[in-house]
This record gives structure tokens, sequence and C-alpha cells, in this order.
């Protein structure tokens, strides 16, 4: 099977915009582990960035350094031209920046709609909003992430699908500028994959700039305009989904040569595959060779 990818819009390096979010020589460091080492890239108003490496990568840590839950041991945030590094997740979060978790944590004794009447209060019109106008914001998202049928439902009686989706309505109930969507896609099959792709572009059809950390290539390649590839903390390739994943140095940290070999023969038939890949196609289910395809 080929994957084509399909730019939603103008690439934003067309756009001549200024950045939304700017991240420059990001480094954290935890004890001996440099989890993210002197990253840079820019995110621009409106575009879907994917974020993708192996296990370990630093994937997200870097996230967690953009909405406050780490602070880099080096370098700068800027969200909107102004430092956010220090600023505490709810700071940044009524200042427009909201994340999904890889591990979902619903509140899991209430439900559906008080899950996410919960970000509605806590995002960037929180502050003003009653408990009412928190009920309304809710119900607003919960149908345009097309959960209306479990609205009275409790959060841990959602089967993994429907989990993703309430952490997706949580995230955008706080009105966000920036989404970060930390794998929503795992342990999604088929259609709910296709499902979920169409609710990300219905996302950034409503003006939301997005950040998605993800292990499904088809998801990567199908939503995102610039991908950013990280590999033990680096950034190893920045670049438009054809760009990475023709990529020798991406192909052989992450992608693998069966990716190489399946994707890219068809639109790529003289591209050479790098030799040094070709152990990625023994090593599938190894943890670096993680990226699904
Ligand atoms: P995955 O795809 O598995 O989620 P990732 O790319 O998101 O991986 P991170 O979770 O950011 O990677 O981890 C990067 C490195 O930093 C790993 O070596 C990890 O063990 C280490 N690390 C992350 N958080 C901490 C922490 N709080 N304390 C110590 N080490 C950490």
């Amino acid at each position: 099977m080929t994957i084509h990818a399909t730019p939603a819009t103008t690439p934003a390096r067309e756009r001549d915009a200024t950045p939304l979010l700017q991240v420059r020589d990001a480094t954290k460091r935890y004890g001996g582990v440099l989890a993210v080492q002197e990253i840079s890239f820019d995110v621009y108003p409106g575009e879907i960035l994917g974020l993708i490496g192996p296990n370990g990568a630093g994937k997200t840590t870097l996230l967690n350094l953009i909405t406050g839950i780490a602070r880099p041991t080096r370098g700068t945030i800027t969200f909107e031209g102004r430092s956010i590094v220090g600023r505490r997740p709810h700071t940044l979060g009524r200042g427009g920046i909201a994340r999904t978790f890889q591990v979902v944590r619903p509140f899991a004794n209430l439900t559906v709609r008080e899950n996410v009447a919960v970000g509605a209060m806590y995002g960037a019109g929180g502050a003003r909003r009653s408990t009412a106008e928190a009920f309304r914001k809710a119900d607003e998202v919960i149908d345009f992430v097309h959960l209306g049928d479990q609205r009275t439902a409790a959060a841990d009686s959602l089967p993994v699908a429907w989990r993703k989706r309430l952490e997706v309505a949580k995230a955008l109930a706080m009105e966000p500028k920036l989404l970060l969507l930390d794998e929503v896609m795992a342990g999604l099959r088929g259609t709910e994959i296709d499902q979920a792709m169409e609710l990300i572009r219905a996302i950034s059809a409503r003006g939301i700039t997005i950040v998605i950390i993800e292990h499904v290539m088809k998801v990567i390649v199908g939503v995102c305009e610039r991908v950013v590839v990280l590999d033990y903390g680096k950034k190893i390739a920045e670049g438009t989904p054809a760009e990475v994943t023709s990529n020798p140095a991406v192909i052989e940290a992450y992608l693998g040569k069966k990716y190489a070999r399946e994707h890219l023969a068809a639109r790529l038939p003289d591209a050479p595959v790098p030799i040094e890949a070709e152990s990625q196609a023994t090593t599938e289910g190894a943890g670096r060779d993680d990226a699904e395809r």
C-alpha cells in the first residue's frame, strides 16, 4: 500500500507567518540522562506539525517542556512572542495551550459531560464561565467530537477509542490556540484511525494549531504539513512528510527498511535504501523500530 501525502493547506514555510511557538536549544537533563538536547523548531499558526521518533527519543519530554510540566535545563520556549519557561501548566492552559496525555486520565467517577466541563472551566475562557456555561461548552465540544451518545456515561466505562476522544474533548473545551496531542491513535484500529484523522482535520479547520506525537505513520503522512524527527533526544530531521520519510537517517533510526521498501519504492523508484537500515526490517517490535506502518 502506498501512502500519499495530502497537504491540507498552504505549507507553513510559504505563509511567511510569525511562529506561534518557538523552541530554541531546548535541553532537559534528568540526572545522567539528556532526554532532550538542544532542540529548535517553530510551529506556525494553523499548521499541523508531527513529532516522531523511536521510544525514548524525547517526544513526551518536549511536550512536557512546552506545557510547563517540566522546566528546560537550558534553552528558550516562546508562545505568541513571549517566554513561557517557568510558567505553570494551568497558567499556560489559560493562555491557550492544551494537551492530551499518552496515558488517558479521565476523572473516572465523573460522566463524559462532567469531564469535559472541567476542561471548559480550566482553559482560556474558564475563569469567566459559570458552571452552566461550562456545561454548555462541554455539550458543544462533545457533539463536535461525536461523543453525544456517551454524554452521560461514566468515563471509565468507555472503550479505548472513545476514551481517546474524551481526552481530546477535554483539551478542546479549554479553547486552545495550540493543541498538543500525545499518541491519541495508540490502541485504535482501522476505521477508528480514519475517524480520528478526520477529527484532527476538523479541529485544524477551526483554526487550532496542532502538534501531534504519533507512531502511526499513516496519520503523520496523512495530516501533517511538516514533521520534526527526534532520536536519542536530538532533532535528526525536519521537513515535509515526503522529505522526512525518504531521509536515510530517519529510515535508519526509526522507519526501517521495510517501511522504505513498501511506501517509498512506488514514489521514488530510484531512491537508494541505506544498507545500514536493513537491520531495522528484522527488529520490528524491538522498541526503536516502533513506527506502525
Ligand atoms: P515514547 O515514544 O516511548 O513515549 P518518548 O520519545 O516520548 O518515548 P520520553 O518519554 O520523552 O521519550 O523519554 C526520553 C528519555 O528521557 C528516556 O530515556 C526516558 O527514560 C527519560 N525520561 C523521561 N522522563 C524522565 C524523568 N522524569 N526522569 C528520568 N528520566 C526521564
